[in-house]
């Protein structure tokens, strides 16, 4: 590295979190600035809620529930195949709903086979959804959204109960990013996702990570938590970007930031298969969890037997979820300018940056972190080159 980029301390940063954010930065930091990175995580292992990792019987399955890779950014694939090859995997899920199990998102055969039509065409499914749409002027609300495309019966059937249980909120009191996530199709296309790249990193995310992080400049610590060293992180390193929860960083100076939580129970069962896709929706309510995930789907994997995992919402827990409606926008947007005034500190990710990001999203918030330091770092010294790894 560039001596005018390296103070005489012993790390030129410190990142906070292992996940994508926090990882991506690392690799890039190292890998282009010849930076000295110290990364560590309070979890035992690298990855963040991607990690995957092989349980007893040898699946491999995902500790933080079901991490499916899928984007329309090239620059983002481009960017993580140097660290993996892909498995193509094209998501389905189906839901239960009424004792069947019909695809969701909601297509022509969800309606063909709730409710007994024969809908033939794009355009007949298009008229019957209409006729049963009751549009909304102003959308605003994750019930908005579902009920001005398919009407109340089919919100109640698959939103209403589904997200009261993931959320702990009625969807009228959720953002309608939520439910918008979830399209309503008209063909027979049952796949979850419309995007262009959808895959699985070929032997699982945890050893992509590893890849990305073997490198004598980076120093990876699991188990150490950010307070063990807050008070002496300056003595340590000149620049800290964290990934955590952007209140706690703050010491919850404005009160709770509201993140949702799951508990997943993992279950190994002595047959080859469980469900005849990789996840099934529960949207009733009277069923306390959300959805259960099958791995080998994801990974190909065989094996005589198979994991599952429940996920069970719950207040309480590992903050996953930024929870997006009005007012906790409102609350983080007071902590983010508390964070833009912290000039040592970079605040990026799903949790510093308080939003519902998929992992691509986050992949190129990373890059793009990375980008307005690369430039802040050449002002500075320009014109000294800056020297690769
Ligand atoms: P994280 O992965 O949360 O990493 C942050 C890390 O920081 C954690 O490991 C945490 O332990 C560590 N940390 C926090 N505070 C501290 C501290 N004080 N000291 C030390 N370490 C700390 N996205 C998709 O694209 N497809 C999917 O199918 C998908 N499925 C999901 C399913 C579930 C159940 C969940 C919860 C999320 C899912 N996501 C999915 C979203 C995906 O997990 C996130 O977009 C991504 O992991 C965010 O990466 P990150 O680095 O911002 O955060
Ligand atoms: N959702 C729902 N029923 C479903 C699937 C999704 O109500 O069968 C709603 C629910 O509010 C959920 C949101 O749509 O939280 C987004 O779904 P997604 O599958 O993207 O959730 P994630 O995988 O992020 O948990």
């Amino acid at each position: 590295m560039n001596a005018a980029f390296r103070g005489d301390r012993r790390y030129d940063y410190l990142i906070v979190g292992a996940g994508f954010a926090g990882s991506i930065l690392a690799e890039r930091l190292a890998s282009q600035h010849g930076a000295r990175v110290l990364l560590i995580d309070r979890r035992p292992h690298i990855g963040g809620n991607a990690y995957d990792e092989p349980n007893e019987a040898g699946i491999l399955y995902h500790k933080y529930g079901p991490h499916i890779f899928h984007t329309n950014s090239d620059a983002v694939v481009d960017y993580l195949s140097q660290f993996t090859e892909w498995r193509p995997y094209e998501h389905r899920v189906l839901a239960f709903v009424r004792g069947q199990l019909v695809p969701i998102p909601i297509n022509r055969t969800t309606l063909n086979l709730l409710f007994d039509l024969d809908l033939q065409t794009d355009e007949q499914a298009a008229e019957y959804l209409a006729s049963r749409a009751e549009p909304v002027d102003e959308i605003r609300t994750s019930e908005d959204v579902v009920v001005n495309a398919v009407g109340q019966e089919l919100y109640e059937l698959f939103f209403r109960g589904y997200t009261r249980k993931q959320w702990g909120l009625d969807p009228s009191e959720l953002d309608k990013q939520v439910t918008s996530r979830i399209p309503t199709r008209t063909s027979t296309d049952d796949r979850y996702f419309s995007d262009t790249f959808q895959a699985m990193p070929l032997n699982g995310y945890t050893a992509m990570f590893g890849k990305m992080l073997d490198r004598p400049l980076i120093e990876v610590r699991t188990g150490v938590d950010f307070a063990e060293l807050k008070d002496t992180a300056h003595e340590l390193a000149d620049h800290i970007i964290y990934t955590g929860p952007i209140d706690e960083y703050f010491d919850f100076r404005f009160g709770k930031l509201p993140y949702r939580s799951l508990k997943f129970d993992h279950q190994t069962l002595e047959q080859e298969r469980f469900q005849p896709v990789a996840v099934v929706n529960y949207p009733c309510e009277e069923v306390p969890f959300t959805r259960i995930s099958e791995y080998k789907y994801l990974t190909g994997q065989e094996s005589p037997v198979t994991t599952i995992t429940y996920e069970y919402p719950s207040a309480e827990g590992d903050p996953y979820y930024p929870i997006p409606r009005p007012e906790n926008q409102e609350l983080f947007k007071k902590y983010e300018a508390l964070a833009d005034a912290t000039e040592d500190v970079t605040f990026v990710g799903r949790l510093a940056t308080y939003r519902y990001y998929n992992m691509d999203q986050i992949v190129g918030q990373a890059l793009a972190t990375f980008r307005r330091i690369d430039e802040k770092v050449k002002e500075r010294h320009e014109p000294a080159a800056v020297a690769a790894e």
